[in-house]
C-alpha cells in the first residue's frame, strides 16, 4: 500500500515526540509518527540523570555551560551547535513542562537543581532518578491527546527512498540526493508499504546494541544512522562511543544491562576486584571518583589483565540505612538477584552507553539529504564533539526538534510528492526459515564489536574487526536478497552496518581524543604537531 503524508516521523523517543507536537501546533499538513515496538519502549525512558538548562541566573550563566561542553567534548564540539542548544534550552524546557512534564521543584517553586560530573553548576533538572521516563510519560500523553498526529506502533522503517528507487544512480558525490518518503515494514500484513513523505525525520535513536552488553534496550541497533548511509548521506563522529563504566553484571541481562549510578561512586563506593583489592590507584589521583572515561578504561584493563567479567563495587563501609535510603532502585534491584549491596559487593563491568556521532545535520538538523532531517541521538549536530556533557542529550534533542520544525515548516510548501516511486519489490524472497542464521550473526557483532572496537582501541583489533564484519556483512547481503524483509534481518543488517561506520571511522581517527583510545596513537594529533 502507499500512504501519503506532509511529514514522515521515524522514532517516538524524546525527539520524534517534540518535533511532532511543534509541527501539529502550525497544522501545516499530515502528520505520521511511526515507531518500531511500543511507544513506552524508547531509550528515552531509560535516562535517569536529568536534563541540563540554565536555570538560575544568579549562579549560573551561558557562558559556563558552553565552557563545560567544549571542555567535556575535548575542543573538537562546534561551537556554533553548543551555543544554540545551551541558548535555546531554558525556552525548551519550558516548552516541555507546558506539554505536561514536571521536573521537581524546591518548596519556593524553583526547580530543585542538581549537579553532575563536568557541570560547573547546578544545572540538571530531574525528576526524581527517573527523569527519562517522565519525560517520555508527558510527551506520550501530549501525542496521543493530539488529533492532528497519527501514531502507528510496531512499523519498522527499512530505508528511506531517494532516486536510487527511481533507477537513477546515487553516488556519495551526488550534490541532490532527496529524500521522498520511507519503505515501512506493517506488522500485520507482513509487507513492506511506500510512505510518500515531503519531510521525513528520522528520531531513531542510539545503537548500543551493537555491543554485547549496553545500558541500551535492545531496540537500539542504529537503523537510522544504517539507512542514511547506505542511502549515501554523510555519518559521522561514529568512533566516539560512551561507555558507562559500572552497569550491573548479571547474566542474561545486558540489553539493557542495570545502570549503577555514578552518584554511588560520589556516595563514596570503592571500586574493587572481587578478591577485595583497590585498582584505581594505579590510574587516576581522583580514584574511584574520577571521569567515567577513565573509570572504564581502568575496569576494561583490570578485567583483560586478570582474565575476569567483572570487577565490584563496595559500598559495603557505609551505614546499611543510609544506602537503601540513598539508592532504593540499585537496592531492590540487586536484591532481586540474591545481593545485599549493605553487606556484599555489587558486581559491575562497562556497557555501551551513548553514541556521540550519527547522522551529520547543520543547525537546522537537516542531513546532507535535502528533505530529510535527523535528531535526538542518531543525529551528529557536533554539539558533543569527542564526548559528551552529562545530561546534555536529552536538551539536544529538544532544541534540534525546535530549530527542525521551524526549517521543516518553512520549507515544506516546496515539496511535491513523488508518485513516480515504486512499491518494494519483494518478488522471489521466501520467507526466511533458518531464524539461527540471524541470531548467531547478531550475536557475533557484539562479540567483535565489545572485543575490537570496544574501550580501549588499536589498530591491530580494528583492522580484525573489520574483516570479521565484512565476512558478516557479505553473508547477510546475500540472505537479505533471499528472504522476505523482516525486523530481525533488517536489524541485524543495520547492526552490521553501524559496527562498520564505528569501526571505519575508529581507524580514520589517528589519535586519541575524547573518548576514542586507541594504544597506537597515545596522544591528540595537534599536540604532536
Ligand atoms: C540508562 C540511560 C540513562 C541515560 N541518562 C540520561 C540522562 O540522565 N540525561 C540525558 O540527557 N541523557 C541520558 N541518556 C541518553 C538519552 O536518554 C538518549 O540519548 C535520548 O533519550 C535519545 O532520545 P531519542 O528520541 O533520540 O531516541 P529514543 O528515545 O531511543 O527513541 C528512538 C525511537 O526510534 C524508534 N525506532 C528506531 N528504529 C526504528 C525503525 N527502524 N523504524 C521505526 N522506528 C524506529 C524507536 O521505536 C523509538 O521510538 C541516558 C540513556 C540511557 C540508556
Amino acid at each position: 500500500m502507499t500512504f501519503k503524508y506532509d511529514f514522515l516521523i521515524i522514532g517516538a523517543g524524546v525527539a520524534g515526540m517534540s518535533y511532532a507536537l511543534k509541527i501539529a501546533r502550525a497544522r501545516k499538513g499530515r502528520i505520521c509518527m511511526i515507531c518500531k515496538t511500543s511507544l513506552e519502549e524508547a531509550n528515552t525512558s531509560f535516562a535517569q540523570g536529568g536534563i541540563a538548562s540554565v536555570t538560575n541566573p544568579e549562579l549560573d550563566n551561558f557562558d559556563k555551560h558552553i565552557q563545560d561542553t567544549m571542555i567535556a567534548g575535548d575542543f573538537i564540539s562546534d561551537p556554533r551547535a553548543v551555543e544554540q542548544v545551551v541558548k535555546r534550552a531554558p525556552a525548551q524546557i519550558s516548552e516541555l513542562t507546558n506539554w505536561g512534564v514536571n521536573f521537581d521543584r524546591k518548596e519556593n517553586g524553583t526547580f530543585d537543581l542538581h549537579r553532575e560530573g563536568g557541570h560547573s553548576e547546578f544545572r540538571i533538572l530531574h525528576h526524581a532518578d527517573d527523569t527519562g521516563a517522565e519525560i517520555q510519560r508527558g510527551l506520550m500523553e501530549a501525542v496521543r491527546n493530539n488529533p492532528h498526529i497519527e501514531i502507528r506502533e510496531n512499523h519498522f522503517a527499512v530505508e528511506i527512498i531517494t532516486q536510487h528507487h527511481l533507477g537513477v544512480e546515487v553516488t556519495r558525490r551526488t550534490p541532490d540526493i532527496e529524500c521522498y518518503g520511507a519503505y515501512v515494514l506493517n506488522p500485520e500484513t507482513q509487507k513492506v508499504d511506500t510512505y510518500l513523505a515531503k519531510v521525513t525525520v528520522i528520531c531513531t535513536g542510539g545503537c548500543g546494541a551493537v555491543y554485547q552488553t549496553t545500558t541500551n534496550p535492545i531496540i537500539a541497533t542504529g537503523d537510522g544512522e544504517a539507512m542514511v548511509y547506505r542511502a549515501k548521506g554523510a555519518v559521522k563522529d561514529m568512533e566516539f562511543v560512551q561507555f558507562h563504566p559500572t552497569a550491573l553484571f548479571h547474566a542474561g541481562e545486558t540489553h539493557p544491562a542495570f545502570l549503577i549510578t555514578e552518584a554511588m561512586r560520589g556516595y563514596g563506593g570503592i571500586l574493587r576486584l572481587p578478591s577485595g583489592e583497590s585498582f584505581m590507584e594505579k590510574y587516576d589521583k581522583r580514584l574511584s571518583l574520577a571521569p567515567r572515561d577513565i573509570v572504564a578504561r581502568a575496569i576494561d584493563n583490570e578485567m583483560k589483565i586478570h582474565g575476569i567479567d567483572h570487577v565490584c563495587l563496595d559500598v559495603t563501609h557505609k551505614e546499611a540505612e543510609e544506602t537503601r535510603r540513598h539508592f532504593p532502585n540499585i537496592y531492590h534491584k540487586c536484591l532481586s538477584i540474591g545481593i545485599d549491596i549493605t553487606h556484599e559487593y555489587i558486581p559491575v563491568r562497562p556497557a555501551a552507553h551513548y553514541m556521540c556521532g550519527g547522522i551529520q545535520v547543520g543547525l537546522n538538523g537537516r542531513s546532507s539529504i535535502h528533505r530529510l532531517y535527523a535528531l535526538g541521538e542518531c543525529a551528529c549536530t557536533g554539539l558533543h564533539g569527542g564526548n559528551r556533557l552529562a545530561s546534555n542529550s536529552l536538551i539536544e534533542a529538544v532544541v534540534y526538534a525546535d530549530t527542525a520544525a521551524e526549517h521543516s515548516l518553512s520549507e515544506v510548501g516546496n515539496y511535491t510528492f513523488n508518485d513516480a516511486i515504486p512499491a518494494w519489490n519483494d518478488e522471489g524472497t521466501l520467507t526466511n526459515e533458518e531464524h539461527v542464521l540471524i541470531t548467531q550473526s547478531i550475536k557475533e557483532v557484539g562479540e567483535i564489536m565489545s572485543n575490537y572496537v570496544g574501550i580501549v582501541r588499536s589498530d591491530l583489533r580494528l583492522k580484525r574487526a573489520w574483516a570479521r564484519l565484512d565476512l558478516l556483512y557479505e553473508e547477510t547481503e546475500a540472505l537479505f536478497k533471499r528472504v522476505k524483509a523482516n525486523k530481525d534481518i533488517c536489524e541485524l543488517r543495520n547492526m552490521i552496518n553501524v559496527g562498520y561506520l564505528i569501526t571505519r571511522q575508529a581507524i580514520e581517527r589517528k589519535e586519541c581524543r575524547g573518548l576514542h583510545y586507541t594504544i597506537d596513537y597515545p596522544v591528540h594529533a595537534y599536540d604532536k604537531a
